[in-house]
């Protein structure tokens, strides 16, 4: 069966060798997986989640009372006064766009304190010239670079001193940078820095990629307001679609005024049928978590074995579930994802080629053979075609098929 998929007996026999060096590393991100799954099941319990919260509205989707205990859910997880779980919001991307034209007026700044924020990002700040940009809109952007994987806390402390900000974002998943992500813990640190200088500054936190990586989210730590996308980890390789927000009450209703009309908020929405899948999936969601860092820890130290460089190493602690391999080759980083995409459960015999995507500026290559389109939670690998050509690895709805995937990816460009 090896032969028939194309998995080289050598990198067969090394993944022996790994996965055994892995054992306590595995054991201690089982811990972290039974703290989240007891934080998600006491949540349904909380919530009485009965049968009937599957049942589906249609229109404008009134009194979907499904959809608003699903919200009194992720809210009780993240520690929060409310939430926005919707499937009207179309990405994480989406997700945010919204929460910054809801939370941000003309003449505010917006201040980034983690870099450039992500590439899509970079039509709707107004950074890459767009007519429907916040820039476009008279909100004012600025950005205060990290410091060798750290914030610079001096910059930021006098930018706030100087004069207001309204909101500062933080991204902790690096996106497609070359930094690390930010662990909590700095996170928490920040937060408290910013909130001692400048009490009225909200803190925005784009959480994709690390929901359920640690026991504690941005919300537990000062964040007001918290972004992430259901097909990433929350969805549980489940949810067909959508995003999250959770935070201050008020902020809210901004958000949900946004996403649909002002004065009916999260009134309305209908969620057509997915309440059951949006459940299930944030039931699974910490075990597709757990099988998606073994997995970016598996590739992590097979590759390294093999003499390329990675990030992060597969004993280092990890903020979220992405995984780096920095080839410095274009050909062998388009090979890897060829590999994974010929290891995927669907459209195994397509062979992705880089290419112009909407909202990236280069170009970029894209292996997906996903259940839900584009989804990253299940095993999926892309990479922007520039210099020094890294894979950006995540996810894996088991670790088996996980490692079979990595294990087919790795023979495609050792052959
Ligand atoms: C994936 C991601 C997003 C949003 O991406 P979508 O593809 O629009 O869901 C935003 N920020 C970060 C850091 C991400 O990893």
């Amino acid at each position: 069966m090896l032969d028939e998929i194309n998995i080289n007996k050598k990198v067969l026999d090394l993944s022996k060798d790994v996965e055994k060096e892995l054992d306590n590393i595995f054991k201690d991100i089982d811990k972290i997986c039974e703290y989240n799954s007891l934080k998600v099941l006491n949540a349904f319990h909380k919530h009485n989640l009965t049968e009937n919260h599957f049942n589906m509205t249609t229109g404008y989707g009134y009194g979907d009372f499904g959809r608003d205990t699903i919200e009194k859910i992720y809210s009780t997880i993240f520690k929060t006064e409310d939430a926005l779980v919707r499937s009207q919001f179309i990405s994480g991307t989406h997700a945010l766009t919204v929460t910054l034209f809801g939370i941000l007026r003309p003449n505010d700044t917006l201040l980034s304190i983690s870099g450039k924020p992500y590439d899509t990002l970079e039509e709707v700040i107004g950074i890459v010239e767009n007519n429907s940009s916040l820039k476009a809109f008279g909100i004012k952007y600025e950005q205060i670079e990290l410091i060798e994987n750290d914030f610079d806390y001096n910059s930021i402390k006098k930018r706030l001193e100087a004069s207001f900000i309204k909101v500062i974002e933080i991204q902790r998943s690096k996106g497609y940078s070359t930094r690390k992500s930010i662990d909590i813990n700095k996170v928490e640190k920040v937060i408290s820095l910013i909130k001692k200088v400048s009490p009225n500054t909200i803190v925005m936190v784009d959480n994709c990629y690390c929901e359920f990586v640690n026991t504690i989210e941005p919300s537990e730590v000062g964040a007001d307001i918290v972004v992430g996308s259901l097909i990433k980890n929350l969805g549980g390789g489940i949810a067909p679609n959508g995003a999250y927000v959770v935070g201050k009450k008020d902020l809210i209703k901004l958000v949900g005024e946004r996403l649909t009309v002002p004065g009916e908020g999260k009134e309305v929405g209908p969620s057509l049928g997915i309440n059951k899948q949006i459940l299930q999936g944030l039931f699974l969601a910490p075990g597709v978590v757990n099988s998606s860092l073994k997995t970016a820890i598996f590739t992590s130290r097979m590759l390294e074995k093999l003499g390329f460089e990675v990030e992060p190493k597969y004993n280092d602690k990890r903020t979220d579930i992405v995984q780096n391999i920095i080839f410095n080759n274009q050909n062998k980083l388009i090979k890897f994802c060829q590999g994974i995409q010929k290891a995927s459960p669907i459209d195994s015999n397509a062979i992705p080629e880089p290419w112009d995507m909407p909202g990236y500026t280069d170009k970029v290559i894209m292996a997906a053979g996903t259940f839900t389109q584009g989804s990253s939670i299940e095993l999926s690998c892309d990479g922007p075609i520039r210099e020094p050509y890294i894979a950006y690895m995540q996810g894996g709805l088991t670790y088996h098929y996980g490692k079979i995937g990595v294990m087919r990816a790795i023979s495609n460009i050792i052959d």
